[in-house]
């Protein structure tokens, strides 16, 4: 059977030239980069120069990159030092961030003297910008923690906007760059951003190694204790050939963006039109949203929403129902929860997420199959 992959917000099949990488690097890589003889140091070029080439990308300096086993990770590393250790009595963020932003926050609550407070969600999913703007009004100091490209519903978020609010009103900011990295070019001399986190699968790299921006006048205290990797900001040995997929792949991201972002947003204007001439009824969840999400909300009975992912499993066809985190789990997503009145919350929503390995024939096939449910 034909497998119809249309979750690339939830992960992205890895380009062929990264594997090709990662197992050269695994063959013949293979020293510790802390080692001082010339194997280790072999090693130890490949992580330095791979973090040239992000630093390169992103328009920072390689010494703000460092590396860490995920997003999850540098956004826990990151919000937690802000507290602990950068005097953080403030925290300003939304409803719909990811978990890991979201419960990262609420554990801090929990455990340390941090207030926080959310901007109110408009229905189109956009940030209440007026809201934000009030809330500066404190004079505790203040970390805003915004997503930049929603990965539920696409919506993005004005990062330059509220990056000068933070910098007018001596706030820090953090910004999870998740689902935009490698997809758009992000300019960091031109956007007030204190820390970034990024995941090399979002972008057509491996799974399990992200990245961290730390701007230089920003410093943290480490998360992991242990030996002295990155500059003792992150202990544990580097994992070199994970390092090289994620550079490979933005590199090659970056290489293509604009072909492929022009491609990816065609493929999502297609499935839209067609969406719409099948489903009169459709409304997609979400306004000014992202070019590789489509979050839409379909007109269908309760029955069938329960079998819908289901349906589509069974014929290979996999899109995701909010986040992939939370398919197959009845709790509506915690994202839609904040924007849709509470019968369109039974309704289905399905999370369609592109990429330039989709083809329209493969759009054709998902909508006959979701007309046949
Ligand atoms: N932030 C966003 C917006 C995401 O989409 C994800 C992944 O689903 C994460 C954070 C977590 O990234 P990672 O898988 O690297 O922990």
């Amino acid at each position: 059977m034909q497998k119809i992959y249309l979750d690339n917000a939830a992960t992205t099949p890895i380009r062929q030239e990264v594997i090709d990488e990662m197992v050269r690097v695994m063959q013949t890589e293979y020293g510790n980069p802390s080692s001082t003889h010339s194997i280790g140091r072999s090693s130890k070029a490949i992580v330095e120069s791979s973090r040239k080439i992000i630093a390169k990308h992103l328009n920072c300096s390689a010494q703000e990159i460092i590396f860490t086993s995920s997003a999850t990770e540098a956004s826990n590393w990151i919000l937690k030092s802000c507290v602990k250790d950068l005097g953080i009595k403030r925290i300003v963020s939304s409803k719909i961030e990811h978990h890991a932003t979201l419960y990262t926050i609420q554990a801090l609550e929990n455990e340390f003297d941090v207030k926080v407070e959310y901007i109110n969600i408009l229905p189109n999913g956009n940030l209440d910008y007026t809201h934000l703007e009030n809330l500066f009004a404190s004079n505790d100091k203040t970390l805003v923690s915004l997503m930049h490209v929603n990965n539920e519903i696409g919506v993005v978020n004005d990062i330059k906007r509220i990056g000068d609010l933070c910098q007018q009103n001596n706030a820090l900011f953090h910004c999870d760059t998740v689902q935009s990295i490698g997809k758009m070019v992000i300019d960091l001399q031109e956007l007030n951003i204190d820390f970034l986190v990024s995941s090399a699968h979002k972008f057509h790299g491996p799974k399990g190694i992200g990245f961290a921006y730390i701007n230089k006048k920003n410093v943290l205290q480490p998360l992991l204790f242990g030996g002295e990797q990155e500059k003792g900001w992150r202990a544990g040995t580097e994992a070199v050939h994970q390092i090289a997929g994620l550079s490979k792949a933005l590199d090659l991201s970056f290489q293509n963006i604009e072909n492929e972002a022009k491609y990816v947003l065609e493929l999502k204007q297609y499935c839209w039109g067609k969406l719409k001439n099948n489903f009169p009824e459709i409304k997609e969840n979400g306004e000014n949203t992202f070019y590789n999400i489509l979050n839409v909300l379909l007109p269908f009975t309760e029955e069938k929403t329960a079998m819908i992912l289901f349906n589509l499993d069974i014929k290979g066809i996999a899109v995701s129902r909010g986040s992939a985190c939370q398919s197959g789990s009845v709790k509506p997503s915690h994202v839609l929860a904040q924007m849709l009145r509470d019968d369109d919350l039974k309704k289905p929503s399905l999370r369609i997420s592109f990429s330039h390995y989709n083809t329209k024939e493969e759009i054709d096939v998902f909508i006959k199959e979701l007309k046949e449910i």
